[in-house]
Order: C-alpha cells, then structure tokens, then sequence
C-alpha cells in the first residue's frame, strides 16, 4: 500500500574534493521565538549524518519563557543540544530530567522512538544562544532502544590561536564522550582576535562550517554570518583566521549513504513508516508519556502536509 506522505528526502551533498559553496540560512517563525534554519539546505541536503540545524538567539527575555516546546515524538535519529548562553530543560519519557548549559551537551537517541519536551527552566539567567541538530542514524542502529546522554562538560583542544570544544563525535584525537552510531564531528570553534587556529581533520569526513559570532575566514576567504559554508571532502586541515576574533560551528562526517525520509519530527526510509509513526504518536503507543510537563502534548499534522520540523521539536 502507497500512501501519500509529504515528507521530504534528504541525501548527503558528498562532494569528493575541496570546495567552499555557500547555502543561505532562514528564519523559521515558531510563535514569539523566530529561529534561524541552516539544515536542511533548500535542496534537501544532509552533512554526514548531520541532517537538521537550527540556531536561535541570541535574545535577552524577561517573564515568558522563548523555549517552551511541549511534549512530542522523535524518532531515527539524534538530537543533539548546544548552548552559548542560557540554559534549556529537557524532559522525556524515559524519565530523563537534565537542564543543558553552556559547554555541555545534551545527546538523545531516540533509537526505535521517544519523547520529549523543551523549555526555558524557571530559573534562568535571561539569555538564549545555541543551536539544535539532528544526526541521521544509520539503518543497522535506527530501531536500538531511546537513551539520554547528559554531558556537563564537553572536552576541548586549546591552541595559542583559540579552542574548539567538541560537543559531538571526534575531532582530531579528542572525543565527547556522548553516544553516537556512525562518525561524526560537531564543535564549537573560537578563534581569538588577530589569531588563526588550524584543525586537522578526517579526509573521509565532508564537513560544514556555520559562524556564530564575530568575523572568520577560512585560507583567506571571509565568512559571512547567515550561511552554511560547505568544505567539501579530503581535507586533512583547515585553517581560520579572525581580525577581531569569532566563533563557528563546525559539523561533518562521512557522506551518508543512505537515503532519508524526513516529515516533522520523524526520520524514516518509508511514507509507510511514517504513517505508522505518526499513528502511533495519535494512539499513544510506542513514545511514552512525559509526565513531568505540565500541559497538553503536541498534535501530529496532517499527512498529506508538508511538515517541517518546528524549532527545538
Ligand atoms: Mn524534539
């Protein structure tokens, strides 16, 4: 049986050589909290495993929460939390209960299927800067049973020219200790102002960069803010430079080799398995509740509706 299912099919861009292509980032509304989308590009394309990246903030707030994302499902892939500033509560229905602050990470699996509500916590400092990403599991790991990976304190390569915290996977020989089922790189890169910071990296990996903050070049060429700059594959090294120092994401991984099915909050290879996990979130099966959250749970959209993720969902 066909179903028809609007969901959108992402595959790596998997360029084999150097380059240096620029993908614009924009801005998704999601009520008063307006995000910027980098990932998925406009033509459907994935980095690695990396399939979904959302940057929001920076933002000051004082009384209403800008997170407050209510219970809803995931599943295929794994969600990964990274803050500059401020700090996001994450429950699920594993029973996790874990708040993400800067220079920790917040890795979940959903494995077989989770989930999970996201929110500013009561007690906050006032300010919200980080990004959300998804990581694609590999079809031999897309049904392995949900986990939750709590990191408070990701591990980091210091050099005179600046750092790179590295919040996912490997990074020349460092490596964040949180789980993950394919190789992957995800950091955070600060250069300091008048320096240049040079990383070695996997020649297998295809790898993007996205600035956060400040100015960057990368082998002489500026680095606009608002777009995803993709590096393309067998590159041992790359080397930044900041006049008045800066800070950017880098993300990478081997070009995955699997076509994916991506609609809402789901990562899947068929519109079947996509009717039966959207079914499954209507009938209350296979997720699980999150009891801690107080008030009504997400509604799945309709099938036939193209359904982009929402931010933090
Ligand atoms: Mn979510």
């Amino acid at each position: 049986m066909s179903r028809i299912v609007a969901a959108e099919e992402c595959t790596a861009l998997g360029a084999t050589q150097h380059t240096l292509e620029a993908y614009p980032n924009r801005d998704v509304s999601l009520g008063h909290l307006t995000v910027t989308r980098v990932l998925p590009i406009r033509d459907r394309r994935m980095i690695g495993p990396w399939c979904f990246l959302d940057r929001f903030g920076p933002l000051s707030f004082s009384g209403d929460k800008p997170m407050d994302i209510a219970p809803h499902p995931h599943t295929g892939l794994q969600t990964v939390t990274w803050l500059l500033e401020g700090e996001v509560l994450h429950d699920d229905s594993l029973g996790s209960e874990a708040t993400a602050r800067p220079g920790g990470v917040n890795v979940m699996t959903s494995g077989r299927g989770i989930a999970h509500a996201e929110q500013t916590p009561r007690q906050n400092s006032g300010r919200l800067n980080g990004a959300q990403l998804w990581v694609a599991l590999p079809d031999a790991h897309r049904h392995v049973e949900p986990s939750f990976d709590g990191i408070e304190r990701v591990p980091l390569i210091e050099e005179p020219g600046g750092l790179a915290q590295v919040f996912a996977g490997s990074l020349g020989s460092v490596s964040s200790p949180g789980r993950h089922f394919s190789d992957l790189v995800g950091a955070d890169l600060q250069v300091h102002p008048g320096s240049d910071l040079s990383l070695d990296l996997r020649r297998d990996f295809e790898h993007a960069v996205l600035v956060l903050d400040g100015d960057l070049s990368i082998e002489g060429e500026p680095l606009l803010p608002r777009m995803l700059y993709y590096l393309g594959a067998n590159r041992s090294n790359a080397a930044f430079t900041s006049r008045t120092g800066g800070r950017a994401l880098l993300i990478g991984g081997p070009p995955f080799a699997e076509r994916i099915l991506m609609w809402w909050n789901f990562v899947a290879r068929t519109p079947e398995e996509i009717a039966q996990y959207r079914e499954d979130w209507e009938l209350q099966r296979r997720f699980g509740d999150v009891p801690s959250y107080k008030g009504e749970r997400l509604a799945a959209p309709e099938l036939a509706r193209i359904a982009r993720p929402g931010a933090m969902s």
